[in-house]
């Protein structure tokens, strides 16, 4: 089983004023355990899945760190970062947050390793989506672009928009009442 926590909490309670036209943040009731849940959802995968399907002995050939993922098996390497999934809230200030892994080539992983102090942030590298995102059809290989940024920031993502409703999310953003749905599904579900 994929190991699933929240991996940051918005600091900010109880102040749901909303400021001129813009953006409050992010509270509601949870349908599931009545508790009020505040601050934008976030949630981080410790590992990519390919990971997580490793017995003991291949992962004794495999490297699993807080940024990436190096796993060796008898017909090569593969290469996985972690970066960051930020799908926007309509009228709320932060995203809904998936702390996810991607495959890269062995090249933009050393292109990424390389920079890693001072990221070229006109770099953008073509990877596969390394997560298997609740609510979603299935997420694993979706492609994407990473993008790095300073500031010691995780990379984020672009996904090529092909209809898949993960993409769209990215692109449009998502209701109140889904990142609601979402978030009940993921604190309670899994
Ligand atoms: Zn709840």
């Amino acid at each position: 089983m994929q190991s699933l926590r929240p991996v940051r909490r918005v600091a900010e309670l109880g102040s749901l004023a909303v400021t001129g036209s813009v953006a409050a943040i992010f509270a509601f009731k949870c349908g599931k355990c009545s508790k009020i849940h505040e601050g934008s959802p976030s949630f981080g995968y410790d590992a990519p899945w390919h990971y997580s399907g490793l017995s003991v002995e291949e992962r004794a050939y495999s490297e699993l760190k807080s940024d990436t993922c190096v796993i060796r098996h008898d017909e090569g390497v593969d290469r996985f970062i972690r970066v960051v999934l930020e799908v926007p809230i309509h009228g709320v200030d932060k995203p809904f947050m998936w702390g996810v892994w991607v495959s890269l080539s062995e090249k933009s992983f050393t292109r990424y390793l390389e920079t890693w102090d001072e990221p070229d942030e006109s770099d953008s590298y073509f990877g596969w989506l390394c997560n298997r995102l609740p609510y979603y059809e299935d997420t694993i290989n979706l492609k994407v672009q990473v993008r790095p940024r300073r500031g010691g920031l995780r990379p984020y993502l672009e996904l090529e928009r092909n209809g898949h409703l993960l993409a769209e999310h990215l692109c449009e953003g998502i209701s109140i009442q889904q990142a609601q749905e979402i978030a009940e599904r993921m604190l309670h579900d899994g």
